[in-house]
């Protein structure tokens, strides 16, 4: 909806922080509606610049709230193996762009309330600052934004600033996925289960609940003026339109998931690969084998069709031509532990494997340690294809 255009501000180590265009859009919603605020509260005796210069820097801290939100969740990410590449904000808030997902229930649920952790920081720490400087009832009634609070301009920023820290908690904690709360709610059905794509499927359903009631109180609220006031109801209403987008595509993703998941590298593998006997001599692998299929290498077996290991063309054309005849394959093959996965691995598991991406193809073996295909990264692919055409 708001793709594209965004403005790379600045790098936090090595991740970089960037806006996108419709965060201007808050910064104006917000610089607007403050420095009306603040006028009030100062009364006709302030200059009239004051409550501009409170209302950016209301936006500003508002800025640093979301930013260090989102820092919050890249900390927990990192100490547990995930990397962080872009943090971006826009009209929705924030989004920390993760590498890969969480391996496991907690570490999902660290890094989801790592968020909120910070959030109840930032309330915690302007609340017990404001409070000690300016009172409890001053600041207070400026965080309910009154007038008549009779705080000063400084305490009332801090004041507003906490109370959308506190807003901001108890909205990221709702369980509506993909929203932090939906993450907990996530990594809590995971860990009972013990089933992701189930955990993930019930976190959806609830996160879609939560997404009509958005929708349903967002489009109330702008017609009424109620609560959130017009602005606020168009946007909460479009907050619910993604959360539901999000939390259909996640859905079919896990039907998409247990399909894949049930294809093993049996089911897509080259029964019939053609190999090499290991007790072949050099040259007639040469002869009959490289310069009729021209193949950078093939499989070598032994007599009972057991895995030996690669045969590189360049390995071979290495042995010195008077050798060549003297040795067999068997001693130069290359017997690597990774160019081989037991023919009952889900294809799933193959998508991150090195050497699959690096030879393009990886040789399947049965129980017993023979041969018993070659899958291709193209296998991989189409197999991959085909359960997303099924899929949705
Ligand atoms: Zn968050």
């Amino acid at each position: 909806m708001f793709g594209g255009g965004s403005i790379t501000l600045f790098h936090v180590r090595g991740i970089r922080i960037s806006v996108d265009w419709s965060w201007f859009v808050i910064l104006f919603v917000v610089i607007f509606m403050m420095s009306r605020f603040y006028e009030d509260l100062l009364g006709p005796s302030a200059s009239s610049v004051t409550p501009f210069v409170l209302a950016v820097a209301s936006a500003a801290g508002f800025f640093g709230s979301i930013l260090l939100h989102e820092l919050g969740h890249a900390a927990v990410a990192t100490r547990n193996g995930i990397g962080i590449s872009s943090i971006q904000l826009w009209i929705f808030g924030g989004m920390a762009r993760m590498d890969r997902e969480a391996d496991s229930a907690g570490v999902e649920a660290r890094v989801a309330l790592g968020g909120p952790a910070v959030t109840a920081l930032i309330f915690v720490v302007l609340m017990v600052a404001g409070v000690i400087g300016g009172g409890w009832h001053e600041f207070s009634h400026a965080a309910l934004i009154e007038t008549s609070s009779g705080a000063s301009g400084v305490l009332a920023v801090m004041a507003w600033l906490a109370s959308i820290n506190l807003l901001l908690l108890a909205f990221n904690l709702l369980p509506a996925f993909p929203m932090d709360g939906g993450r907990v709610a996530r990594a809590i059905a995971w860990k009972v289960t013990g089933d992701r794509n189930a955990a993930t499927k019930f976190a959806a359903d609830l996160g879609r609940v939560f997404a009509y009631l958005f929708i349903a109180g967002g489009i109330y609220m702008a017609l009424t003026g109620a609560i959130l006031g017009t602005i606020g109801g168009v946007w909460l209403a479009f907050v619910g339109l993604m959360i539901n987008g999000a939390a259909k595509s996640a859905s079919l993703q896990t039907r998409m998931n247990r399909q894949i998941g049930t294809i093993s590298v049996a089911d897509v593998m080259d029964r019939e690969p053609v190999t090499i006997p290991g007790e072949i001599s050099i040259e007639r692998a040469l002869d009959e084998y490289f310069l009729r299929y021209r193949w950078p290498w093939f499989p070598v077996v032994d007599a009972a069709h057991r895995f030996l290991g690669l045969l590189n063309r360049d390995a071979a054309d290495e042995v010195p031509e008077v050798s060549r005849a003297g040795s067999t394959v068997s001693e130069i093959v290359d017997a690597d532990r990774g160019l081989f996965v037991p023919d009952d691995t889900p294809i799933t598991s193959l998508l991150s494997n090195q050497n699959l991406r690096r030879l393009g193809a990886l040789m399947a073996v049965d129980a017993e340690g023979r041969l018993s295909g070659v899958i291709t990264v193209e296998q991989v692919g189409r197999a991959l294809r085909d359960a997303q055409a099924i899929g949705p």
